[in-house]
């Protein structure tokens, strides 16, 4: 999964520190990150990249030694239009898709907190710029008080068996065409449990039971914390599709389940986990 990069090590401890000439810089412009263009694929920029003085930008986590800064909004524009055409500004899915798995942890990582930090510019409730916390990461407005933590919004996956068959589908919105689980954000109010039930039964018309915490990762793309589950079918096994969230939804036998990558989402190693045999 995205997030395991052990021996490597993740560290996300709050602190102000300044750049070192070799360690990342992340601008991020709009919606997207201005990354180097190396052949076919691409690279996080560094400090030293960028031919200009003391670039306002501040600390964010680090992996190892090496260190990810965030260029501050303020400079953004202006980095983003002196950069030579070797620069282009990509989503932040482009991140998922790096060869090198720190990279992809620390890219897709650091495009959450900016993009967490790009939407809270301004406060919500009177209006007025904000400021970041000295002492956590957060945001805080100085003329009223509010203080915005990051957004992570919790999402459930669950890997629902039935005998020999797991219930698969597809949502509308993926753009990969391959049959994953049914997922879905967890509602106020909900407890991670009862977002399995509710979501397997809006999106399915089924009830499960049995349903046992199989691990989490964080989802940096859809601003999330993914906890991953089992369950068994209870009951008839008719589906009754959502067609507003899926275009298709099976039973699907283990034998006919295709190898799935299991170095990215938990998604992917809950299906792998059925395909090989193992009990749910
Ligand atoms: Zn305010």
């Amino acid at each position: 999964m995205i997030h395991e990069i052990e021996p490597h090590k993740f560290n996300n401890e709050f602190k102000i520190v300044d750049p070192k000439p070799t360690d990342y810089l992340v601008v991020f412009f709009g919606d997207k990150s201005l990354l180097k263009k190396n052949g076919n694929s691409f690279e996080i920029p560094k400090v030293e990249d960028f031919n200009q003085g003391n670039i306002p930008c501040h600390y964010l986590f680090s992996i190892d030694d090496a260190a990810y800064f965030l260029a501050d909004f303020s400079i953004s524009k202006e980095l983003v239009e002196n950069a030579s055409d070797d620069y282009v500004l990509c989503p932040a899915r482009t991140y998922r898709y790096m060869g090198d798995p720190l990279l992809r942890m620390g890219g897709a990582t650091a495009a959450h907190i900016a993009h967490w930090e790009s939407l809270n510019q301004f406060c919500g409730r009177c209006g007025n710029a904000t400021i970041r916390g000295e002492k956590e990461r957060s945001i805080v407005c100085p003329k009223c008080g509010n203080v915005v933590y990051p957004r992570i919004s919790p999402v459930v996956i669950v890997a629902v068996r039935n005998g020999d068959k797991l219930l698969m589908a597809h949502n509308i919105d993926n753009p990969n065409p391959r049959l994953f689980l049914i997922s879905g954000f967890v509602e106020i109010g909900d407890s991670l449990e009862n977002a399995v039930r509710r979501e397997v039964m809006e999106e399915t018309g089924l009830r499960v039971k049995n349903i046992r915490y199989f691990g989490s990762q964080p989802w940096p793309f859809s601003d999330s914390i993914i906890a991953g589950f089992t369950a068994e079918l209870d009951g008839d096994d008719t589906i009754h599709m959502q067609a507003s969230e899926l275009s298709e939804a099976m039973w699907v036998k283990r034998e006919d389940i295709p190898e799935y990558e299991t170095d990215v989402s938990i998604s992917c190693c809950l299906i792998e986990n059925f395909r090989r045999g193992f009990t749910l």
